[in-house]
Parts: C-alpha cells; sequence; structure tokens
C-alpha cells in the first residue's frame, strides 16, 4: 500500500488531497505545523471513512523536525512513497519597498527551504540509486510564479518561482531513479490562506477577471494532484497543471 505524506495537510488544499488520496487507498501522513486539532480531525474523519491515517505535527523549515517526521513515518509505516509538499505561507499584502528581509526569509524558509528539505528526505527513500522502489512528487506551486502578485505578495510569488525552478530540476536528477516529479499551480482557491495576506474575501474579489469568471475548489485542485500521483500519470515528469479558471 502506498504511504502519502502531505505537508500542511490540515486544512485548505492539503486536507482536500488527505482526503481524496486516503478514499483512494493511500495511508496518509497529515503533517501540519500549529493547528493539532485540525489535523487531528482529518485523520478521524478519514479513519471513519475506513482509511488509514496519522497526524504528525513539524515546520518544514526546520531541518531537523523534517527528519525526525520521516524517520518516524519509516517506523510507523515504512518509506514514503508519495510526497505532496503543499504547506506554504504568505504575508500581509505589501508592496516590495516596503518588505522587510525577517519577512522575506520567514516566506522562503517555509515555501522554498521546506519543500527542498521534503524533497531530500523523500528522495533518499524513494531512489532506486539508495534502494528504494520508486516514487511520486507533486510541488503544490502557484500561478503567482507567472503572475508575480503585484502590489500583494511579490515574495510570495517568488517563492513560488522557485518551486516551479526545483520541480524541473529535481525532475530531471531523478527521472532515471523511479521517481516522477511534477508540479500543480493553483490559482485563486476557497481557503483560509487569503486571510492571512489580510484579505479573506480575496477570491470573491478577484473572480470577476477570472476568465471562467469563479474562484477554485480545494477539491478541484486535489484530483489534479491525485492524478500525478498515480499510476495513470505513470509517464508524466517535470510537467505542471495549472487551475486558475483560465487566468
Ligand atoms: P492554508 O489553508 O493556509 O493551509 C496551510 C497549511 O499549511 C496548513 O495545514 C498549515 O498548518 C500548514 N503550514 C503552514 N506553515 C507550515 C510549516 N512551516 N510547516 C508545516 N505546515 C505548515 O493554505 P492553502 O490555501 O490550502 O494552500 C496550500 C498550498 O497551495 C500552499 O503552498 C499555497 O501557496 C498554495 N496555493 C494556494 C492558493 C489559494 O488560492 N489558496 C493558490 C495558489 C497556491 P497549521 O494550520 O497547523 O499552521
Amino acid at each position: 500500500m502506498s504511504i502519502a505524506l502531505i505537508t500542511g495537510g490540515s486544512r485548505g488544499i492539503g486536507k482536500a488531497t488527505a482526503l481524496l488520496l486516503a478514499q483512494q487507498g493511500l495511508r496518509v501522513v497529515v503533517n501540519y505545523h500549529r493547528d493539532r486539532q485540525a489535523a487531528q480531525e482529518v485523520v478521524e474523519e478519514i479513519t471513519r471513512a475506513g482509511g488509514e491515517a496519522l497526524a504528525w505535527q513539524a515546520d518544514v523549515s526546520d531541518e531537523q523536525q523534517v527528519v525526525t517526521m520521516f524517520t518516524a513515518i519509516d517506523e510507523a509505516w515504512g518509506p514514503v512513497n508519495v510526497l505532496v509538499n503543499n504547506a506554504g505561507i504568505l504575508a500581509t499584502q505589501c508592496r516590495v519597498e516596503y518588505l522587510t528581509a525577517e519577512r522575506i526569509n520567514r516566506v522562503l524558509s517555509t515555501n522554498v527551504t521546506g519543500y527542498f528539505l521534503c524533497c531530500r528526505e523523500a528522495v533518499k527513500r524513494m531512489s532506486t540509486e539508495h534502494g528504494g522502489s520508486g516514487g511520486a512528487i507533486v510541488n503544490v506551486s502557484s500561478v503567482a510564479a507567472r503572475l508575480g502578485s503585484p502590489g500583494e505578495y511579490v515574495d510570495y510569488a517568488a517563492s513560488k518561482g522557485a518551486v516551479d525552478t526545483l520541480t524541473i530540476g529535481l525532475s530531471l536528477e531523478v527521472a532515471a531513479q523511479g521517481i516522477r516529479v511534477n508540479g500543480v499551480r493553483p490559482g485563486f482557491i476557497y481557503t483560509e490562506m487569503h486571510a492571512s495576506g489580510g484579505e479573506p474575501g480575496r477570491v470573491d474579489r478577484v473572480a470577476p477577471a477570472i476568465p471562467m469568471r469563479r474562484g477554485g475548489q480545494p477539491e478541484e485542485v486535489a484530483q489534479a494532484i491525485a492524478w500525478l500521483v498515480s499510476d495513470s500519470a505513470s509517464y508524466v515528469t517535470g510537467s505542471f497543471i495549472d487551475l486558475a479558471g483560465g487566468k
């Protein structure tokens, strides 16, 4: 049975992905940072439906916590063969001329360093060169990587540009080692993330400017992630699926 780690699996896109992968028969590790209760509720929802899940607290930007998390999964279930790098943050809407180094580094350490560290630990376990039996990684990026998020959070958009480059580079590094690495780029999805940017109603505000005239649901992103990690996508690597209503 496949073992999937979903970082930031306690709410939003990560939660929708955890529920869907569990429904499809994968064992799911629901990583979270602060909200233990939310993660535990996802685990209980999966368990009630007959699936297998466990919650694990780790700050993905902290190297030791990431290593400890992967080791704990090894001991509980065995090595992961699916990684969904999803835990991401943004900060209050702000123009570049007012950004501080502290804020830029905070965003980059979760959104970029965190993704690198989880990829590193996953590759060590999945790679056929390390004795693994292959696997699939999906990095959750954003259309912000190509739109730039002017006037809102260029630091966040830049972090997603880095995620896309990580996806391309790593996919080529490990293509011959049984590991597929792909990305999804959601657009404007109804989650709590927008509140941390200072505008909970952001999706509704921008909806009229989206070609499809609506925001997206976390479940719509989860469907693309589930396809990319499945055997149905067995010849797909280094690819991206944009989920942004045409934006
Ligand atoms: P969200 O609702 O804000 O949820 C974020 C999740 O990440 C939570 O489970 C949170 O856990 C976890 N998290 C935050 N920092 C963490 C850390 N340092 N270590 C471990 N977990 C951490 O976010 P979302 O909207 O679902 O976004 C998920 C991903 O999609 C992000 O990478 C985001 O950039 C991307 N995305 C979202 C949108 C959108 O419109 N929503 C668009 C494009 C891309 P706690 O609650 O425990 O802190």
